[in-house]
């Protein structure tokens, strides 16, 4: 009696069991007709019992109608367990089942496979990319491939991608195989921000955004009449970011239903977004890499230098194009290596060099490396080359190369050799000419100062003569006595001006502050019987009080107002004596209003003994002027004149400014 109970409760459990199983679970007769079926089962079609039961169960799935057919019929041929899998379109969903032959009877357990299949479909995709990558596939090429395949795995999406332009501020169609052309047009320059459609946003906002209703969503609502007409109801944008979390574009999933990502979705999605972003950023670095190379290159073509690079770890040395085109080493057919670098550097050179170069490879801190040495041409010459490197070092300081520039400065050296001597030789000759100025200034002063007695003797016994003997001696007698008094004297004057200028250099006594108003009084009282018989009238405005030798600053301004008054036209002499500052400068000006001095004489007269009349017209030694001259010089300045003849002249010397 007991036997039946149990049998009860074991069918109870079971039912039990048949409906908690995870898996669809489905009994069909030997003609495949439906008997029962569990609740999951129900729910992975989506039908009720009622739909379900007495069907045949191939009928249920119309896309794979046949194909399960045959696969019942193997099974129950084999009368073994066999799987088929497949992706049911009328689900959207991969569905594998499970059929087990029980007296001619089934049991089929269905299973959603989708999320398993997706991934391993997603693998093989990110293989296959990765792949063309190694191929070195384009950019377009992969990004193409890849969201076709992401289409082929989700059959209800429509993929595109978006590309962020440099200034990050408007995104660009960079791959979207399927969608419309007409939605694709508009994919241009397409501002980002934070209510930009869902692309748009999810770059401004760097999260990913939701849009289910395109329709209604106000991040849509300036856009959404394109993405409607090409039947989209929802769409799923994705950030792709670099490895620093910049932006560079969206991934957007459009959808014809209105739906949003389950987690599941949101999971792969993402790691789409994560592949096309490795896509993107290995894209950029290559076209940096080879920009720079490319810039090297053109580097290395352009400059006149032999650019060098040197692997520390391998020790081999590279050197560019110039090498050859300067010093004719060709490194191209050849290497051209450390040690034949250190070759054909100079031996008197080559220890210093080497041992600077390898101060710096072998230290921990110094980056960079020069010095100057003679280098070995092809053609056996040496040239002076200035060759300097920079050390390159790997993340933990450690230098793995040098990359370095050598220059041929053979003609710069010739220059400055030339220049050396040529600054030798200036020099040498201006210490010659400072002895025999010296020299010369000490022989006229020790001549000037020695012919004045004698001179005095002449003169003295000449006058004894004349009026001893007046009496016995004849007119032409008289006169050459005349003539030779008058030599005396012209000599006098001469010897006192050249002791004057001598005496400049010998007597030179300390600057001192004074006003030039003072000197100017004193001038005019030593020139008072010549102004009083010409005429003249000195005028000076405000004087400036100025720091310099106070006797020197006296002859000068002596020599100038002497000229001046001296020189005279048919009018009055006038004499104006101003003053101005300049920056380094006290800067004066002696004008008159005399008979002036052609502009072929405005350098001459400043030279020794130049006079450009005869003695009978005007008295003098021209000496005054050279010691004006002399006077400025002394005292940090320069003289000149301005004038033309009969318009006057304008004497303007400088005196420097104490600590200027
Ligand atoms: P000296 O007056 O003894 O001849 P200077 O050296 O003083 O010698 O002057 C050189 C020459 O410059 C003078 O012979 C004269 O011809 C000319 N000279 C100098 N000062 C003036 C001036 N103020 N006006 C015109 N000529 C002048």
């Amino acid at each position: 009696m007991d036997t039946p109970v149990a049998i009860t409760l074991n069918e109870e459990k079971l039912l039990d069991l048949f409906s908690s199983f995870k898996d669809g679970i489905v009994t069909i007769d030997e003609n495949y007709i439906i008997d029962s079926v569990n609740p999951n089962a129900l729910k992975l079609l989506r039908m009720n019992e009622s739909l379900v039961k007495g069907k045949r169960l191939p009928s249920l799935f119309p896309s794979n109608q046949l194909n399960l057919e045959n696969f019942l019929q193997n099974v129950n041929s084999s009368l073994h367990y066999s799987d088929y899998r497949n992706y049911f379109p009328e689900h959207q969903r991969w569905f594998q089942f499970r059929a087990y032959p029980f007296n001619k009877e089934f049991s089929v357990f269905i299973k959603d496979v989708s999320g398993q299949i997706q991934n391993e479909q997603i693998l093989s995709l990110e293989r296959e990319v990765h792949l063309m990558q190694a191929t070195q596939a384009t950019l377009t090429h992969m990004l193409d491939h890849l969201l076709r395949g992401l289409e082929k795995i989700f059959p209800s999406y429509h993929a595109g991608l978006l590309e962020l332009s440099k200034s990050g501020k408007l995104l660009n169609d960079l791959s979207s195989p399927s969608l419309p052309s007409k939605y694709k047009e508009q994919l241009v320059d397409m501002p980002i921000g934070p209510n930009a459609a869902s692309c748009g946003t999810a770059s401004f906002i760097k999260k990913p955004v939701f849009v289910s209703d395109i329709e209604n969503d106000p991040l849509w609502k300036f856009c959404n009449q394109t993405a409607l007409e090409a039947g989209f109801r929802s769409c799923w944008s994705f950030p792709v970011m670099d490895s620093k979390g910049e932006v560079m574009g969206s991934l957007g999933i459009y959808l014809s239903e209105k739906k949003l990502p389950s987690a599941d979705e949101i999971k792969k999605l993402e790691r789409f977004s994560y592949l096309i972003s490795v896509l993107l950023e290995h894209q950029r670095i290559a076209q940096s890499i080879q920009l720079s190379d490319e810039i090297y290159k053109t580097v290395l073509r352009a400059t006149n230098d032999a650019i060098w690079d040197y692997d520390m770890e391998t020790k081999v040395m590279q050197w560019g194009y110039s090498l050859k085109k300067l010093f004719g080493h060709d490194s191209e057919n050849t290497p051209y290596t450390l040690t034949d670098w250190i070759d054909d550097i100079h031996p008197d050179d080559r220890v210093r060099a080497t041992s600077t170069f390898n101060t710096v490879i072998n230290s921990d801190t110094l980056h960079y490396w020069e010095d100057e040495y003679r280098f070995k041409k092809a053609d056996g010459d040496y040239a002076y080359v200035y060759d300097r490197g920079m050390i390159i070092r790997d993340e933990n300081g450690k230098g793995t190369r040098m990359i370095g520039a050598m220059q041929d400065i053979s003609e710069r050296k010739k220059s400055e050799f030339i220049l050396k001597e040529l600054n030798d030789t200036l020099a040498r000759r201006a210490a010659e000419l400072e002895a025999s100025n010296t020299e010369l200034e000490k022989f006229a002063y020790i001549a000037s100062h020695d012919l004045k007695e004698p001179l005095r003797m002449i003169s003295s016994f000449l006058q004894l003569f004349e009026s001893k003997y007046n009496h016995s001696i004849d007119a032409k007698g008289k006169e050459y006595i005349r003539f030779a008094v008058d030599g005396a004297e012209r000599m006098k004057e001469l010897i006192n001006d050249l002791l004057d200028y001598s005496k400049l250099l010998k007597n030179i006594t300390e600057p001192e502050w004074f006003n030039p108003s003072t000197e100017l009084e004193e001038v005019s009282r030593m020139f008072n019987n010549e102004i009083n018989l010409s005429n003249a009238k000195i005028s000076f405005s405000h004087l400036p009080e100025i720091y310099a030798n106070r006797n020197q600053f006296l002859q000068l301004l002596q020599n100038l107002i002497g000229n001046a008054i001296k020189y005279k036209s048919d009018q009055d002499p006038q004499i104006e004596i101003s003053c101005k500052s300049t920056k380094r400068h006290w800067e004066f000006t002696v004008s008159d209003n005399g008979i002036g001095i052609d502009k072929e004489y405005h350098q001459k007269i400043f030279d020794m003994f130049q006079r450009l009349h005869s003695r009978s017209k005007y008295s003098g030694t021209g000496i005054g002027l050279a010691i004006c001259r002399k006077i400025t010089e002394l005292h940090g300045g320069s003289i000149h004149v301005e004038s033309a003849q009969g318009k006057g002249s304008r004497f303007v010397f400088t005196i420097r400014k104490l600590n200027s």
